[in-house]
């Protein structure tokens, strides 16, 4: 069995001219969506991620600003930063792009965006209302991951769903996105005995650990979802968590690292803004 591919480019680009139209119809109304991204320090990784960000709101027709800060900024001035944001009306979408450096707290200013311009949906008021099944922003990497899984056009419900992975931007929106979807829903973490037993019984498995190679085929159900969001570096060479050669041998679907879950970000990143640009329109 070979698990056919869940192709995040083709997806995401498919998502991006959505997107793209949407811009357009707004521009024509005299509404131009805008992003704005504060970098701390100088982190190659955070600048790869920064740089594909504005690369995506280019694509979509997006005004974006970048503002690049110092690594020893206090708190005070972050905050005061993000203040400015929250009260400019070209800017719909706050994004801080994490981690920080450790003297800052990353929570108090993720906080401090207003939450209706929190686009990486990670504001306690929208944690809270994903919680609670209200409508809110929702955080852009389960989103994406969701998206994917939807796509194999499978019925959800009662299947059983597998995170391995607990953490409050991935692990754990994502285990509630798919109990709202009526899954089975386990969550597996760093203190999970015997992972494998609960791997085994996943229709659907999502792995987001930061481990290469932590899924290998004896894992895995036949025909499962597997999407691996894990992005990891080995050798120069981006892989993600899930032995792909022997893992795409025995699942249904799979997703691919690099052009898989990543992509997809973006594209909820960009989704988010869009519907932000609107409601503040909505709001005028
Ligand atoms: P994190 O470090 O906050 O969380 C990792 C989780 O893995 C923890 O909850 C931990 O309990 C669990 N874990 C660690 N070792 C384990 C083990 N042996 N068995 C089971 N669980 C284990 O990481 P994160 O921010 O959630 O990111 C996870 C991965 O996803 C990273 O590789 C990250 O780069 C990647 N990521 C990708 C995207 C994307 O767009 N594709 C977005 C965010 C994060």
């Amino acid at each position: 069995m070979s698990a056919k591919i869940l192709d995040g480019k083709i997806m995401s680009a498919e998502l991006k001219a959505q997107i793209a139209e949407r811009t357009q119809k707004m521009k024509e109304r005299g509404i131009v969506p805008g992003l704005a991204v504060i970098l701390v320090g100088n982190d190659p990784a955070s600048e790869i991620y920064v740089r594909n960000k504005q690369k995506g709101c280019e694509e979509v027709g997006f005004y974006s600003r970048t503002i690049h800060m110092d690594p020893d900024i206090s708190q005070q001035e972050l905050e005061d930063e993000i203040d400015r944001l929250n009260q400019d009306p070209r800017i719909h979408g706050i994004l801080v792009q994490l981690p920080l450096p450790s003297h800052l707290d990353e929570q108090s200013a993720l906080t401090r965006i207003l939450p209706e311009k929190d686009v990486d949906g990670f504001h306690l008021i929208n944690a809270g209302r994903l919680l609670s099944g209200l409508p809110g922003v929702t955080a852009c990497t389960p989103k994406g991951a969701l998206y994917m899984i939807k796509s194999t056009g499978l019925d959800l419900s009662g299947k059983e769903a597998v995170v391995i992975g607990r953490s409050n931007i991935v692990g754990k929106p994502m285990a509630m996105l798919l109990l709202q979807e009526n899954c089975t829903v386990t969550m597996c973490h760093s203190r999970t005995q015997n992972l494998k037993e609960h791997t085994l019984n996943a229709d659907i498995l999502v792995v987001a650990v930061g481990k290469p190679g932590i899924i290998t085929d004896d894992m895995v159900k036949p025909g499962a979802i597997v999407i691996d969001v894990g992005i990891n570096r080995v050798d120069g060479k981006v892989c993600g968590d899930v032995d792909f050669d022997s893992v795409s041998r025995k699942a249904g679907w799979i997703t691919p690292v690099p052009g898989g879950v990543g992509r997809m970000t973006i594209a909820m990143l960009l989704s988010n803004t869009a519907d932000a640009a609107e409601r503040a329109e909505s709001h005028a």
